[in-house]
């Protein structure tokens, strides 16, 4: 499968790091309810077809996009920025790059 970067152009997918449905960025209030945190955290659709996902250009501009694609055919139907704002609490966007802890403690300084 082949993204189509808005900013880097078309890209293989392994440079991209999925990131979930695009449910993510529908972030509850402030003093949502607690089954609205449950919903947020624990509850995902799974379907078979047309979806909106988020994917992080790790390995090119850094952006997040939302990628409308086919889970069956891999069709992508379009590819657009998430802006850092669009999420209604704000908690994703260009500057919040998902951290990866290291399989294993390196050894630093050794050869
Ligand atoms: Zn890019």
């Amino acid at each position: 499968m082949r993204i189509t970067c808005p900013l880097c152009g078309t890209r293989d997918r392994r440079e991209f790091t999925y990131y979930g449905a695009r449910d993510y960025l529908d972030r509850p209030g402030e003093g949502a309810a607690p089954e609205a945190w449950d919903s947020y955290l624990h509850l995902r659709d799974n379907p078979a077809g047309r979806t909106e996902d988020l994917w992080y250009h790790e390995q090119g501009c850094a952006a997040w996009l939302a990628v409308e694609r086919d889970t069956v055919t891999h069709e992508i139907f379009a590819v657009r920025l998430v802006a850092g704002g669009e999420a209604s609490g704000g908690s994703i966007g260009p500057k919040k790059k998902p951290r990866r802890k290291p399989a294993g403690k390196a050894a630093e300084g050794q050869a």
